[in-house]
């Protein structure tokens, strides 16, 4: 089930249909049971003893991409970062050719403020739906969230469901030649074809 394809077996399985699926089943589940939510399991090492109380795997199907005014894109957590890369080049929306090129959803890649190349989720998200234990719904600015290097100061126990993104207008065949540099740079950098963990190091900062 995960990226690396190592690890014990969940305890106990949820992949929901949709919003109203799992919002009607966090709001049964017993507060003393733990959750685990995942997307893609690709910033994931599972341990041999696997994973106890209940795994939610949000699925690419969960929601979907929206192309909304002002330049903006919104997407379901379980959407694979390269989808949103490719929807937002095919309505000539510039600015997250670095998703086409990280293996992980939209809930993940918000969850761990992922970024390449320059870029990372804080520089282009505006806002994310969130679902508590209770099946509480809210919104968070960027602000909010708090993103920090891999990673927010958003409190365990909040999984993301959507999240709305800020484009720029740009030419087709200028995103794609760009998310094509940027694969063919990691192409060279990284091994392909074997499930490798990506980067190992941290970015030097300034
Ligand atoms: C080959 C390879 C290359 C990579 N390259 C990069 C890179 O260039 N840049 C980079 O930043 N990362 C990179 N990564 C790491 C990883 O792909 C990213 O962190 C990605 O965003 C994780 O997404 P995911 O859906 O796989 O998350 P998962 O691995 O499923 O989860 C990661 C974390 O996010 C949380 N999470 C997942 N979904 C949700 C949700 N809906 N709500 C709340 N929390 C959630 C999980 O609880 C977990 O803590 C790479 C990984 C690999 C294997």
């Amino acid at each position: 089930m995960s990226w690396l394809k190592v690890g014990g077996p969940a305890e106990c399985l949820y992949i929901p249909y949709n919003l109203e699926d799992l919002s009607h089943f966090l709001s049964f589940l017993s507060p003393k049971i733990n959750i685990n939510v995942f997307g893609r399991l690709s910033n994931v090492l599972i341990r041999d003893g696997g994973l106890s109380g209940v795994t939610i795997l949000i699925p690419p199907n969960f929601l979907p991409i929206n192309l909304l005014k002002g330049n903006q894109i919104s997407a379901g957590a379980g959407i694979l970062d390269k989808n949103l890369s490719y929807q937002a080049m095919c309505a000539e929306l510039g600015g997250l050719e670095f998703l086409s090129s990280i293996p992980g959803s939209i809930g993940g890649a918000v969850a761990m403020n992922a970024g390449c190349y320059g870029k990372e989720i804080k520089d282009i998200i505006l806002e994310g739906k969130f679902i508590d234990r209770k099946g509480k719904i809210s919104v968070l600015t960027k602000n909010e969230i708090g993103f920090l290097y891999r990673g927010t100061k958003l409190s365990e126990g909040k999984i993301l469901i959507e999240a709305i993104f800020q484009g720029q207008p740009s030419k087709k065949e200028k995103i794609r030649s760009l998310i094509e540099k940027i694969n063919s740079g990691r192409e060279i950098s990284q091994p392909k074809g074997y499930a490798t963990g990506g980067s190992t190091f941290k970015n030097p900062t300034e």
